[in-house]
């Protein structure tokens, strides 16, 4: 059973911040003593200490959580094999650190960037060196970085001036599995990358709906999944399914739409309700499969000789006299289609 104070931070973040949300649902959590606080590995599990859980408050809660989880989707466990992984703790802990403080997260004390820089400092307390730009870089950068002033100061420590980090990060060996029971570990772990970069996307589509998306997450996409932001290819590729068409058109959530019912404010309907629909040159009512919101950047205003209004995108359809057109293709001659009453 997992620590009702983790329940509680998860309930939190699923209200405030439905990417971190998503993803959080899809880790492991496991309550263990071996460990002072908590710790993650490449297999998704997250491993607290409930002694350590009990000294926090909700908030760092839900810090620890995003933080542990950013791990996994930015493929730290799997990048950080090969490498000093004591300084590549630091690295990727300041990395993502830096999106969380952007976001407002609080954070249990430790390495904490401040205007997107952190100052490695000796114990007296003086500064060795600054990485700036986090915001910018990607753990692997700052590594680099960290390992290139090691070695021209000469230093044995890596500078952080007692303070420390507040979780373990547990690499996988990419060997075969002692046990041989026929996956190799490599294989396991291209398949968990496989699942972390589609938790990814699905996160993403997901805040990007509610208009939450956090700080920084753009640049991440372009990084974890391969390709540059097109938010409609990647609506279609991860919500395909339940999508009916193009999210680009956009109708404002106060237009009336007609149901068997009567007409319904689009922001009431719900998945299930029928409305109007146009199919094969017939009006049909069409079973509503799935509700998103999406943000318009152009409002158009149409306003009938009647009086009436439709508040929507340039790109949204209307079906006219001439056919469908877009909003903003729309002129003064052009007749809209209407329906009084369905028979
Ligand atoms: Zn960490």
């Amino acid at each position: 059973m997992e620590h009702l104070e983790i329940t509680r931070a998860k309930v939190h973040l699923q209200k405030e911040n439905p990417f971190f949300s998503y993803l959080i649902m899809n880790l492991n959590i496991i309550k263990t003593e071996d460990i002072p606080s908590c710790a993650v590995d490449n297999k998704g599990n997250l491993y607290y200490n409930p002694k350590w859980v009990k000294e926090m408050d909700i908030a760092e809660l839900k810090g620890v959580l995003a933080h542990e989880v950013m791990h996994l989707v930015l493929e730290h466990l799997e990048r950080g094999r090969n490498k000093e992984h004591e300084i590549y703790n630091i690295a990727t802990d300041l990395v993502i650190n830096c999106i969380l403080i952007n976001n407002s997260f609080k954070l249990p004390k430790g390495l904490i960037p401040y205007n997107n820089s952190f100052e490695f400092k000796d114990e007296k307390g003086m500064v060795l060196f600054e990485i700036e730009d986090l915001d910018k870089k990607s753990a692997d950068e700052v590594y680099n970085e960290i390992i290139k002033h090691q070695k021209k100061k000469e230093k044995d420590s890596i500078g952080t001036n007692g303070k420390s980090r507040f979780d373990e990060h547990k690499y996988g060996n990419g060997k075969k599995k002692a046990n041989g029971n026929g996956k190799d570990e490599r294989k396991e772990q291209a398949e968990l990358k496989k699942k972390w970069k589609k938790v990814f996307g699905e996160a993403s589509v997901y805040a990007k709906q509610q208009g939450k998306l956090p700080v920084g997450i753009d640049r991440l996409i372009d990084i974890v999944l391969n390709e540059k932001i097109s938010w409609k290819s990647l609506l279609y590729k991860y919500i395909t399914n339940e999508l009916p068409f193009d999210y680009t058109y956009c109708l404002d959530e106060n237009t009336k739409i007609k149901t068997p019912r009567g007409e319904c404010k689009i922001k009431n309907l719900k998945q299930g309700r029928y409305v109007l629909g146009y199919k094969n040159n017939k009006i049909v009512y069409s079973k509503i499969k799935s509700k998103f919101t999406s943000q318009i950047k152009e409002k158009y205003i149409i306003e009938t000789i009647k009086g009436n209004k439709i508040v929507c995108s340039g790109t949204h359809r209307i079906l006219t006299k001439r056919g469908y057109v877009r909003a903003s293709e729309l002129n003064k001659k052009d007749i809209i289609f209407g329906v009084e009453k369905l028979k």
